[in-house]
Parts: structure tokens; C-alpha cells; sequence
């Protein structure tokens, strides 16, 4: 079963088209992660299955609604924490919580029930009361989870939750969204730019410039488009016998880097030219590698 269902979505403002005709799907429980650098189409894409931006073509359903027809049921379904948060800052926590649960019917002391419940997960007690603008980066993000999740609830959306956040806040960020997948059953679509954050995910769609550049495990993307390498400091000679048994490789500073089909290549080659190597290194494939070989730019520089 899927929960979201995303055909040849298209979005432009003015003259920058910043979606080109997208197409996806997540099934119901797993983790999904948009990966792609600034400017890719992550928040357009979050926004318009969010019901807030509309979409110039294509088809979304998710769980089983359709947008633009089922919107109220659509927003019933989805707890979206967006990339600028939207908390009000001159209101506290608790007066946020209040303010969405009002929406949903849900005050006195079901609120504190539900409040006290997501604390379990959150752990965010300790300034409820306390003023949004008082807030770290850290606990404002959790404010805008723990309001996400206030409804209960079935598919998660989390536009960046980590970026702009101190490394301390975003490891503890990470860990909230893990404990999240760990202890619900809650579908969750994660946009980020950071590889390591992928590597959690069930399936991984690379976005770049709009467009669906290649979508599987991490670990199947990593297999299909960055290779392992051996890294050798090489002794006189080797060059030499590197070239005439046609062996690839590229001279980076004092080492040779040679592509890999797999670790145990790796063993093979250093067993073969032991006597004209100093040292070397096996080093696998990152995410990094794959992210550059399909599109040719890197997550960081962006598009
Ligand atoms: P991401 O979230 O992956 O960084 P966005 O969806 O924010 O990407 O942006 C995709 C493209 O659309 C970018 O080129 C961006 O400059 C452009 N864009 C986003 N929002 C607007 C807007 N409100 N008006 C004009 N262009 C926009
Ligand atoms: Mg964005």
C-alpha cells in the first residue's frame, strides 16, 4: 500500500520551472528521503503535498486521497514540519500545541494527555512554557515536531528538520526522527542534503534541479554508481607495470587511486604488485561519490 502517490508533478514560479515533471512513491511505514542540494525541489515538492502551494500538473494522492479534491482529509493525514519554521514566537510551546490542537477538537485535558504523551518521545518538558523566541534552534525544531505530531498523525514530513542546527542539535534532531520511525508506525518523507542522513532511509529519490536522477536503497545506489578504491603510495615500478597490464587509475598527489569492483580486487592488486607498493588503503564508496556520478555536482556547491 502506498501512502503517498506522486505522478509527473510539475511546479514553476514565473520563469523558474522548479519541478520538471516528477514521479514517486512511498509506501505506508517506511522512511523516504528526498536528497538533493539547495534549489533542488524539495520544499516546492513538501509544499504542494503539504496542500499549501498548487501544482501546474500531475497527480498526488496520499493515503488513497486525491489533492485538490480531498484537501481537509489530506491535512487530517499529514504532520508537515516545514524548512522556515512557523511556530508564533510570542506565544510559548504549550500555547502553540493549544492553539493547532483547538483545530482538532482537542483541549483541557486531552491536550495534557497528548502533551504529556509526546513529552515521552520528545522530551521537551522542560520549556514548555517558555516563549518561542526564547528557544534554541534545537528546541524550536522539536516544538515544530512535537506540533506535527500533535493530531496523530499517519505520514510525517520533514522539510530539512536538521539544517541551520549546531552539530550537538542536530544529532539530537536525528535521533528524535529515528526514535520517531523506531516507535510508530507513522510513514515518514525526510528531505535533506546530507548523505549521512540517507543512509537510514528504506529508499533514497536524488532530486537535482528538479529532476528524479536515479531512486533505490542507499546501499543499492552506492553499488551501482560510486566505486570502492585502492589507494596505493606506489614504489618505483609500479606505474610501469600498472600500464602494461592495463590497469586504470588516477594519480592523485603521492598515490595512485585504482577503481574497484569490489574490496577483494583490492587484495588481489596489492597481492600482485606487493613489491612495488609502500602502503595502501581499501577505502569504500560514500554517498558523496554517488551523489557526484550521477549528477556531477556535489551536495554541498549545490546545483
Ligand atoms: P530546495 O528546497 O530543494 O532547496 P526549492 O523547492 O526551495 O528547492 O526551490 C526550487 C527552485 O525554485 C529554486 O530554483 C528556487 O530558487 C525556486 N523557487 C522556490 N521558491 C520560489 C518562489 N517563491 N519564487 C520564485 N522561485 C522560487
Ligand atoms: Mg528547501
Amino acid at each position: 500500500m502506498k501512502s503517498i502517490d506522486v505522478k509527473n508533478l510539475v511546479k514553476s514560479y514565473d520563469a523558474v520551472q522548479a519541478v520538471k515533471g516528477i514521479s514517486f512513491a512511498v509506501e505506508e511505514g517506511s522512511f523516504f528521503a528526498l536528497l538533493g542540494p539547495n534549489g533542488a525541489g524539495k520544499s516546492t515538492t513538501v509544499e504542494i503535498l503539504a496542500t499549501l502551494l498548487a501544482k501546474d500538473e500531475g497527480s498526488v494522492t496520499i493515503m488513497g486521497e486525491t489533492l485538490d479534491r480531498d484537501d481537509a482529509k489530506i491535512r487530517r493525514h499529514l504532520g508537515v514540519v516545514f524548512q522556515y519554521g512557523t511556530l508564533d514566537n510570542d506565544l510559548t510551546v504549550r500555547e502553540n500545541l493549544a492553539a493547532r490542537g483547538a483545530f482538532y477538537g482537542l483541549h483541557g485535558a486531552e491536550l495534557n494527555q497528548r502533551i504529556n504523551d509526546l513529552d515521552q518521545l520528545i522530551d521537551f518538558s522542560s520549556y514548555l512554557d517558555r516563549r518561542i523566541k526564547t528557544l534554541s534552534g534545537g528546541q524550536r525544531r522539536k516544538a515544530e515536531i512535537a506540533r506535527a505530531l500533535l493530531h496523530k498523525p499517519r505520514v510525517l514530513m520533514l522539510d530539512e528538520p536538521t539544517t541551520g542546527l549546531d552539530p550537538k542539535s542536530r544529532k539530537d534532531i536525528w535521533e528524535l526522527v529515528l526514535s520517531i520511525k523506531k516507535e510508530t508506525a507513522m510513514t515518514i518523507l525526510l528531505t535533506t542534503h546530507y548523505m549521512e542522513e540517507v543512509l537510514d532511509a528504506d529508499h533514497v529519490v536524488i532530486l537535482h534541479e528538479g529532476v528524479i536522477r536515479a531512486e533505490d536503497s542507499a546501499e543499492n545506489l552506492r553499488l551501482a554508481y560510486a566505486r570502492d578504491t585502492l589507494k596505493v603510495i606506489p614504489k618505483k615500478g609500479l606505474l610501469k607495470r600498472l600500464d602494461e597490464d592495463n590497469v586504470n587509475y588516477d594519480r592523485v598527489n603521492a598515490s595512485l587511486h585504482i577503481p574497484l569492483k569490489n574490496p577483494f580486487e583490492g587484495i588481489e592488486l596489492v597481492d600482485r604488485y606487493r613489491d612495488h607498493i609502500e602502503s595502501f588503503e581499501i577505502v569504500k564508496a560514500s554517498m558523496d561519490d554517488v551523489f557526484l556520478n550521477i549528477t556531477g555536482a556535489s551536495l554541498e556547491e549545490g546545483s
